[in-house]
């Protein structure tokens, strides 16, 4: 089923964002988190693809497993990064197969070590280049896109950034997904912003837990997320008083209180990124009205 026109049958409603794990080992333990969450009723489950090969293999496995063995309504992630024509059609080809309709198109970050993006392929430098091949060779495929409340870390201004998502859904991306961000301001003034300009789709506000304040460091300046500086304070003391099990603590109660905020202010739903921990989620959901 496309999740645009689930996404017209229900809202609010949350959305959960899973990566593959590396090691094969580590899967019956993923498939237990899934299982955790099936009572969380996720409009759509998404998978994360990564830089390296062997990892696409493991996005389009867990996608078909997450529909066939759990009646989840899956979105598989595809990026830029190592495209050809005929990868993308080989994954798409095998996506279809599977009976999976939906497909978040990205860029895609710089493998590890690399500071900027160097395209692949000519044919594949921007997320809308994937959008325009996969709309001309598959139209039924449902695309979502990526957003930046904050502006993409690249972006020459707001007005640009925003411009290129305008394009990525005019060439026929469905919706978009929010990049993380802390400030539900943010996010209510890009939206606002996105409608002055045109956007009509539905806009998905990505929320994250932070579960440790060295990773969110380092993630959000990568991603151009800011920190609240009383939200930094909150996780310092926590990290200073009690570690990582007492960030979590102050993280999740944030980001329940954002997804809570996020939903009475108007959004059609909230996308939360997993980090593949189910009680996180579940503590984050408890009391969320959808
Ligand atoms: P684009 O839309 O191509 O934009 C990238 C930059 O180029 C922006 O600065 C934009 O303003 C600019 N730009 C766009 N079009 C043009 C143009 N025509 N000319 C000039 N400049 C242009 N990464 C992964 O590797 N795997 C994942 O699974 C993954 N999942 C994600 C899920 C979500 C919800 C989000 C928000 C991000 C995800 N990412 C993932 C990260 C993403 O790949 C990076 O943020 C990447 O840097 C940009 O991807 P994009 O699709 O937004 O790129």
């Amino acid at each position: 089923v496309r999740i645009r026109e689930l996404m017209e049958a229900r809202r609010p409603f949350v959305s959960l964002e899973f990566f593959p794990p590396k090691e094969r080992e580590a899967w019956d333990g993923f498939f237990g988190v899934v299982e955790k969450l099936i009572p969380v009723r996720p409009l759509f489950v998404s998978v994360t693809y990564g830089a390296g090969g062997s990892t696409h293999a493991h996005t389009l496995e867990i996608v078909s497993r997450l529909k066939t063995a759990y009646g989840l309504e899956p979105m598989a992630h595809l990026t830029c990064v190592g495209a050809s024509k005929d990868k993308i059609r080989g994954f798409l080809g095998a996506l279809a197969q599977a009976g999976v309709d939906n497909v978040l198109a990205l860029r895609g970050d710089p493998p590890k070590g690399q500071e900027t993006f160097v395209p692949d392929s000519e044919d594949f430098q921007h997320a809308s280049d994937l959008v325009a091949f996969i709309r001309a060779e598959y139209p039924n495929l449902c695309l979502g896109v990526a957003g930046y409340p904050e502006c993409h870390p690249e972006a020459v201004s707001p007005q640009e950034d925003l411009e290129h998502l305008r394009h990525k859904l005019a060439l026929g991306g469905s919706f978009a997904v929010t990049q993380l961000f802390f400030d539900n301001d943010r996010y209510f003034d890009f939206v606002a912003r996105a409608r002055a300009a045109g956007i009509d789709a539905p806009m998905v506000p990505g929320v994250l837990p932070v579960l440790s304040l060295a990773s969110i460091k380092r993630f959000a300046a990568l991603c151009g997320a800011s920190l609240p500086p009383a939200y930094m304070a909150e996780l310092e003391a926590a990290d200073a008083a009690g570690g990582n099990a007492a960030v979590a603590e102050v993280g999740i109660a944030y980001a329940r209180k954002q997804a809570q905020d996020l939903l009475r202010r108007g959004a059609p739903g909230v996308h939360l990124y997993t980090l593949n921990k189910a009680e996180a989620v579940l503590s984050i959901v408890s009391g969320l009205e959808y």
